[in-house]
């Protein structure tokens, strides 16, 4: 649906970032990094919820020292986050890690760039530049008055162009603004002059109340317009929430299916049971299952429901008592209020035999699903009655 703006490709080890590559999912640990057991329970946990890339502060020598385990027990691409120090970040690139996050600008010694961009380049490592309007260089925000979208740009150039100076290309961009129409402005202006993949994420979101909205629409915004290759979601939360919401963006976009989608009414004075509860429970159930990406919909009545429920993989639509529950656009049967649940459910891991069988990662056309004997055992695996299709 969307164009994407057409970038070089680099590679996080095994993750590939900008080009054709599908946009990749990225977040940060909050332990500290020398204390190896803890970082690594987080990165797995990051890389079970579906991060693809995990970043990790190394502020500190005993933080470098802990990366050749990180790295190696870790299970996904890890990225070094590494200021200022030129020491620090060569102990990451001899430490195996598959990305660094710096800012060339922050050495003051242009050997010292020379010497990481070297390491790199030799190790087949990439380089992010981060530029966040809360550290940028005190000279440019005397220059634009404040940290603007401009003055984010022409750092990221500046640094883009310290690095391209000495032959180094593996390179992705990030210029995180915590103000929202800054931050979508300053990567638009960049995108115009350079082909450096970006890394989009809006600076200190805050906690979820505000940090999701926030972060939906400053990433959500320049991913429709086809800007962005790679995406970090900062929330004052656990990482993992980061993973979640990022998720949440690229498949409400429909740039990436691999989750459910529920669909639900925000219920009203003509619902037919408690739409919230319902919502509420089946989607928690449905969250431990391991199901292919569908479309779910839990409808509160018979005005809209059996339409969304129809058009979903499986829906539900409440009438009085009971309520009508789709498969794939057919009529299954009417369920008693106590059972719609779990009669959603078990015909949701139906429509996920179907599509595993047919082995097609679009379910759209590939599942005819809950018919014939299979639909009537279903139904009387539940107590239910079947009605005519
Ligand atoms: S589907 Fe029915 S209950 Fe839900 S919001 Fe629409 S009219 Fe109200």
């Amino acid at each position: 649906m969307y164009e994407r703006r057409k970038t070089r490709q680099i590679s996080v080890g095994s993750v590939p970032v900008g080009g054709d590559a599908p946009v990749s999912i990225q977040s940060m640990t909050t332990t500290k990094t020398d204390n190896v057991d803890a970082t690594l329970i987080q990165v797995h946990a990051l890389a079970t919820q579906g991060a693809d890339i995990v970043r990790v502060a190394v502020p500190h020598e005993g933080d470098a020292k802990a990366l050749p385990m990180i790295v190696r027990e870790g299970g996904v691409p890890i990225i070094a986050d590494i200021h200022f120090s030129v020491r620090l970040a060569l102990m990451a690139i001899e430490a195996g890690v598959h990305g660094l996050r710096l800012n060339p600008g922050n050495m003051r010694n242009p050997k010292h760039i020379k010497e990481v961009a070297d390491a790199a380049r030799e190790r087949g490592i990439p380089i992010r530049i981060g530029v966040n309007a809360g550290s940028l260089d005190k000279k440019l925000v005397a220059k634009y008055g404040r940290p603007t979208a401009e003055a984010l740009v022409e750092s990221a150039l500046y640094e883009i162009g310290l690095l391209e100076q000495h032959g180094f290309r593996d390179i992705k961009v990030s210029v995180k603004h915590q103000n929202v129409p800054e931050m979508i402005n300053a990567y638009r202006l960049l995108a115009a002059e350079t082909d450096v993949p970006f890394h989009l994420g809006v600076t200190e979101a805050g906690t979820p109340k505000q940090g999701v909205t926030k972060s939906a629409i400053g990433i959500g915004t320049l991913l429709a317009e086809g800007i962005g290759d790679t995406i970090r979601v900062s929330l004052t939360a656990d990482p993992v929430e980061e993973v979640k919401v990022g998720k949440q963006i690229l498949h409400a976009l429909g740039i990436r299916q691999d989750s459910f989608d529920l669909v639900a009414c925000p219920s009203c004075g003509r619902a037919e049971l408690d739409v919230f509860e319902l919502a509420n429970e089946v989607e928690e159930r449905i969250e431990k299952m391991d199901l292919p990406p569908m479309q779910i919909a839990v409808m509160g009545c018979e005005v809209n429901g059996p339409g969304e429920a129809r058009d979903a993989d499986i829906g539900i639509a409440a009438g009085p008592g009971r309520g009508l529950l789709f498969a794939k656009g057919k009529q299954i049967g009417w369920v008693p209020h106590d059972k719609l649940v779990d009669a959603l459910l078990e015909a949701a891991e139906q429509v996920a035999g179907e599509i595993r069988a047919a082995g097609d990662a679009d379910p759209d056309g590939a599942v005819t699903v809950l018919k014939g004997a299979g639909r009537r055992n279903a139904l009387l695996s539940l107590g239910l009655r079947p009605t005519d299709d």
